[in-house]
């Protein structure tokens, strides 16, 4: 491994132009320390710096790439797509395609609309929640994370069932009060918050399986309450699939764990790469959206045919086969990277759900916010910093899960192990 002139000449550059020298805050390495690498391309489960180093990775663009990257199919879709127009701000088969695909493999979407990012698809999921209910306070869960809106970028109170206070400066308090931010695997705390606040609750948000804490999969029972919670008082569950959808199933957390949301939003894997994402789900609460209803929700490029050809291509290859391999694959990274610790004598616990792994530099298990955040960060950011340096590109933060793609072999995966090994030992 070199050690990154090219990247550190980058970052310099980038850091008079961008805010942090990155368009998107986590890529800025803060978390870790030292300064991010910059890739100038990546083929399967390879990422090739601008220095010219060989990583395997472990983010797959923080989920997208499922099939590794550069999969011949998802290109060749991409390529014919391009030279038939890049975007004609008016409806395509191809969009159409994408919907009925996705409704196969999601019977909960009823209906549902393409959007650009995640952000954009939680965003517009609670406006028409809002809309369809006639109410406005929104619950969510320490810990999870649903895109950067204003009403979703909100902290706990103080006590269980009070009104948020803002996460982010530029988020009004007005707003913020209309978030109630509860601990996740909590059934007495959501209780709690219906009983004292039922009416005004328009919708429950959640990460079904969390990957925004690290990966922090639901206590047996939580997520089924959440559903029956919301129906009994009129509001709506609203499942973030973002990262969830179609990693952990072809239909995603919900089809894992045989469930039915009122919502779901989509983003990441769907997408194959692509600035893509969805919302969408029982046909009598999509029916508020424009054009048929009151609730308004436009996008210049949604649809657009060369990201729905991406997400097309990407999900024809999600065979059986594929999640079987990606399980077979994560096992294996979770017992080597558990054994790893344990040899060390490192106060550590592995979570994984599928192809959602983390390392918490603490003893298990994680089930919330409050346990997760007692991890050790220093000892992750230097341990993080020796992964990189033998190669091994993992999310850089404590709180971010890793993600495994179908493209690894049995030896990335013997040579991640054997690297965390020695990383270990020298942190
Ligand atoms: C990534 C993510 C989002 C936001 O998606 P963007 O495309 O980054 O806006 C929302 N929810 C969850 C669960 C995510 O993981």
């Amino acid at each position: 491994m070199s050690d990154r002139p090219a990247s550190q000449a980058l970052f310099e550059r980038a850091s008079a132009v961008l805010p942090g020298g990155v368009n998107s805050p986590v890529r800025a390495f803060r978390a870790v320390g030292g300064s991010p690498v910059f890739i100038a391309r990546a083929s399967k489960a390879r990422l090739i710096s601008a220095d010219g180093d060989e990583y395997i990775d472990f983010i797959n663009s923080w989920g997208p790439a499922i099939l590794g990257h550069g999969h011949p199919a998802v290109i060749e879709a991409v390529r014919e797509a391009a030279m038939g127009g890049l975007s004609f701000g008016a409806p395509t088969a191809l969009e159409v395609l994408f919907a009925e695909r996705l409704q196969k493999l999601y019977p909960s979407l009823e209906k549902l609309r393409c959007v650009s990012s995640g952000t954009e698809a939680t965003m517009s999921a609670l406006r028409v929640a809002r809309g369809f209910t006639g109410r406005e306070v929104v619950v969510k869960f320490e810990g999870c994370y649903h895109g950067h809106a204003d009403h979703l970028l909100v902290k706990a109170g103080s006590g269980l069932a009070t009104f948020g206070v803002p996460d982010s400066a530029g988020v009004p308090e007005a707003i913020a009060r209309l978030t109630l931010t509860l601990p996740y695997n909590d059934p007495e705390a959501l209780r709690a918050a219906f009983a004292s606040r039922g009416k005004e609750i328009a919708a429950v948000i959640l990460e079904p399986v969390v990957g925004n804490m690290g990966c922090v999969p639901p206590e047996p029972g939580f997520l089924q309450l959440v559903i029956d919670l919301c129906r009994e008082h009129g509001a709506l569950s609203v499942f973030d699939e973002v990262m969830t959808g179609s990693r952990l199933a072809p239909g995603g957390a919900q089809e894992r764990f045989g469930l039915r949301p009122d919502m779901t939003t989509l983003g990441k894997v769907v997408g194959g790469g692509m600035p893509l994402a969805v919302y969408g789900g029982r046909e009598d609460v999509m029916r508020t959206v424009a054009p048929l209803g009151p609730v308004y929700q436009a996008g210049t490029l949604s649809g657009n045919p060369v990201a729905v050809s991406a997400g097309l291509a990407t999900l024809a290859e999600l065979t059986p086969a594929l999640y079987e391999r990606l399980e077979v694959l994560g096992a294996a990274l979770e017992e080597g990277l558990r054994a790893a610790a344990r040899d060390a004598g490192v106060p550590a616990c592995v979570q994984r759900v599928g192809s959602m792994i983390t390392l918490f530099f603490r003893e298990g298990p994680v089930r919330s916010w409050a346990e997760a955040s007692g991890s050790d960060t220093k000892r992750f950011a230097r341990w993080h910093g020796e992964m990189l340096a033998r190669g091994i590109y993992w999310p850089p933060s404590q709180y971010e899960a890793a993600f495994l793609c179908a493209a690894l072999t049995d030896d990335d995966i013997t040579r991640t192990v054997a690297a965390c090994r020695e990383a270990l030992a020298a942190t």
